[in-house]
């Protein structure tokens, strides 16, 4: 495919040249990496207006019937969403197979979404040296709202803080932080804590869980942003509170743009994604 059919494709928001133009961009033969600097200088014009979300928790935690329970939220409002994904053939995370079922799948039929598995699951859990360009190829075909999820590894949500606006992170009810495998430094990366599974037996956990990371909040200093990280409970599978976590995330992108901090962390973002680029080439 050439540049100018790929830029057509992406203009009108064709999910399979959207799906190529990826696939390229995550190429590492020398041609395809020419053609894909290319193809992002061209559309370059036409990126940025996304609300650019990362979402991680450990395996198991719900991430997958989260974002599909949350995407349906978001396109219902009228927005169209890509999710950069794990692709669960690719992911083995400690001990857990994702692969033994199909992920998202209702969200994948949603003719406002477009959901991308990323090949390279292993060490950056999901997060492949391409995630950034992938996120700039989905706004140029117009996309509102762009998910990327990333499993609890500690090395990724780094690499995801980096890209994105909001940084979501989700927990399980009644089991201790330590537990769960989530290290302090990325609950303190977060924007906002959500306990899913607060359903059934495990609603009175839920809030005891919710309380003590309130606490737990309080220990950390400031944010730069001047927001302070909420924590919610939901339930991915009811779709209890899946709203208020909309909601939090629209509120976060209102304040920050209008104390600034929106633009002043990605032009930082940027930034640094140009350096990166440049020394992968
Ligand atoms: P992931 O590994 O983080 O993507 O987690 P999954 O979305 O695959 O969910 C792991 C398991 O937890 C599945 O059996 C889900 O059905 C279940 N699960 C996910 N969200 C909820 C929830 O809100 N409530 C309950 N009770 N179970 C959930």
């Amino acid at each position: 495919m050439t540049n100018p059919e790929f830029q057509d494709g992406i203009e009108r928001a064709d999910r399979i040249t959207l799906g190529k133009a990826i696939t390229l961009i995550e190429s590492t033969r020398v041609e395809d990496q020419t053609q894909a600097g290319e193809l992002l200088n061209a559309i370059t014009t036409k990126t940025g207006n996304s609300i650019r979300v990362g979402i991680t928790g450990v395996p198991g935690v719900g991430k997958s019937t989260f974002i599909e329970t949350f995407g349906k939220l978001i396109t219902s409002k009228g927005y169209k969403l890509a999710v950069l994904t794990i692709d669960p053939t690719s992911t083995r995370t400690k001990g857990s197979i994702l692969g033994d079922k199909t992920r998202m799948e209702d969200l994948a039929k949603d003719p406002n979404a477009f959901i991308r598995p990323s090949a390279s699951g292993g060490t950056l859990g999901g997060v492949t040296s391409r995630t950034r360009e992938s996120i700039m190829l989905c706004e140029a075909a117009g996309f509102d709202f762009i998910i990327v999820e990333t499993v609890g590894v500690g090395q990724s949500e780094v690499a995801v803080r980096n890209m994105v606006d909001f940084f979501l992170l989700l927990m399980l009810p009644g089991a201790g932080d330590e537990l769960q495998g989530i290290k302090k430094g990325i609950m303190e990366m977060a924007d906002g804590l959500v306990i899913n599974k607060a359903d059934g037996d495990n609603i009175k956990k839920a809030n005891q869980a919710k309380a003590e990371y309130q606490q737990a909040l309080h220990l950390f200093p400031p944010a730069e942003s001047g927001w302070t990280t909420p924590v919610l409970t939901c339930s991915a599978t009811d779709g209890t509170g899946i709203e208020s976590v909309l909601d939090m995330i629209l509120k976060y992108v209102a304040q920050t743009k209008s104390s600034n901090y929106f633009e002043t962390q990605r032009a930082s973002q940027a930034k640094n994604w140009l350096h990166e680029y440049f020394d992968q080439l």
